[in-house]
């Protein structure tokens, strides 16, 4: 069916401008003016336009340590397309005993038929046999592109030194393979001393994951992905300083970062509460966030994503209450990710209608190797589209719709999504899925 978006302020790639837009076999097929007629006819008065929205850091679908994750792959992109993320790019993290395209095939039939919006993985090796090389270098020539890599969790099995990560770099970034780096240092990070700390308050978690371990891993990582000419990309940037060496490194080499809004709009002093265990994450929430946020309206983040990582309300709380290592580690953050980040450019809302579109949209999209189906706007790609109202009423931004805390309580957003488009169909209108039982969502690449 042909539907045609009219009188709305269509922001994309970082431009508004009023025009209609016209969706068809599920793809947009012109932006523009007099673009005819349409069996459905949406008018976007008053509203902004915008590409659907990309989140590439989310947690879904998945075991994290001792607990089962909250979200599975249908309440996670269901909070998602209600929110105007239409894509959203999971993990696979091959486990002991298994294989990487093993543990891969598994997340997909978990996905399979469950997502309301699409999906995607980056994918994370944990054993380097020649079996997993060449494993490895199928899946990057078959279309996974994005690997995840980590300079700590040495317990977890994920850690990697800097010669495993040359090897990483040496063999599969000539495949066109991007690199995701979890940076924080875990020397520096296993020589804080631990037994100086009261480690039954939350705040010693921030003492013990200082923010000199990120800024020291983002600077070797810098360092070896340029000796290498590989694509880099920093997840969850926390501190002023790693921003700062990512935004200067940028005239040198291929290397984008992001951050998240918890540390835009959440800082360390939440970890004094006494239930601030519940804001636990890694990197921990950090000291003053006005200088973070001012890099950020100067475009320090290419892109903002959530590391969304709903832990069940009990599971949060099963701790032993004496140490801090033993709660489990991330927030949830998927449903705030849009109305956080226009809350940045507040001010000037078609100035945040171009970020959102940017930093939401474009890059991420870019960074996955999607941008010739997803991100923007334009005739040829996936007709994924928002149709967002800036000023509706005033309500709570929710994080997640299961039984997770909700790191961000006080937050609210005028934000409405009036239309949520997903391949061409509505999905969300007015806040809620159109048809809850109908699932609209592709999984990326789109064969096995
Ligand atoms: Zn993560």
């Amino acid at each position: 069916m042909r539907t045609l978006v009219r009188n709305g302020r269509v922001a994309a790639a970082g431009r508004v401008e009023s025009a209609d837009l016209l969706l068809d076999g599920g793809l947009v097929s012109a932006v523009g003016r007099d673009l005819g007629e349409a069996e459905r006819v949406i008018d976007a008065s008053g509203c902004y336009v915008l590409p659907g929205l990309v989140d590439v850091h989310v947690h879904v679908g998945d075991r994290i340590g001792r607990f089962e994750l909250a979200d599975g792959y249908e309440s996670g992109t269901r909070v998602a397309v209600k929110n105007g993320v239409t894509t959203l790019c999971a993990f696979v993290t091959q486990g002991p005993g298994q294989s990487l395209g093993e543990a891969l095939r598994a997340a997909r039939a978990r996905a399979a038929g469950e997502c309301h919006g699409d999906v995607a993985w980056h994918l994370t090796p944990t054993r380097f046999e020649e079996t997993d090389w060449a494993e490895m270098e199928g899946l990057a020539r078959a279309g996974y592109r994005t690997f995840k890599l980590y300079t700590t969790y040495r317990p977890a099995g994920l850690f990697s030194d800097l010669g495993r990560l040359e090897s990483v770099f040496r063999r599969l970034g000539p495949l066109g393979v991007r690199f995701l780096l979890h940076c924080e240092d875990d020397g520096l990070l296993g020589s804080v001393d631990a037994s100086a700390l009261d480690l039954s308050r939350a705040s010693a978690h921030a003492r013990l994951r200082p923010e000199g371990a990120e800024v020291a891993a983002v600077e070797a990582l810098l360092a070896l992905a340029a000796r290498h000419g590989v694509p880099l990309h920093v997840v969850h940037v926390s501190t002023v300083g790693a921003a700062e060496l990512i935004r200067d490194a940028r005239a040198r080499q291929d290397v984008t970062c992001e951050t998240g809004p918890q540390y835009l709009w959440l800082d360390e002093t939440w970890l004094d509460r006494p239930d601030g265990h519940r804001w636990l994450c890694s990197p921990p929430l950090r000291g003053d966030r006005e200088r973070f946020r001012q890099l950020a309206r100067e475009g320090a983040f290419d892109l903002f994503a959530t590391d969304h990582c709903a832990f069940r309300k009990s599971d949060k709380d099963d701790w032993d209450g004496r140490d801090v290592r033993t709660v489990a580690n991330g927030l949830p953050g998927l449903g705030g990710l849009l109305h956080h980040a226009w809350r940045v450019f507040a001010d000037d809302p078609d100035r945040a209608a171009a970020e959102v579109s940017l930093r939401l949209a474009k890059n991420p999209a870019a960074r996955l190797g999607l941008e010739g189906r997803k991100g923007s706007l334009r005739e040829g790609l996936d007709a994924d589209v928002v149709v967002l109202d800036p000023n509706g009423p005033e309500r709570p931004v929710r994080a997640t719709e299961s039984d997770a805390y909700e790191p961000f309580p006080g937050f609210t957003s005028t934000l409405a999504l009036r239309h949520v488009f997903v391949h061409g169909e509505p999905v969300v209108k007015d806040g809620d899925l159109v048809d809850p039982a109908v699932r609209r969502g592709q999984l990326h690449p789109n064969h096995d």
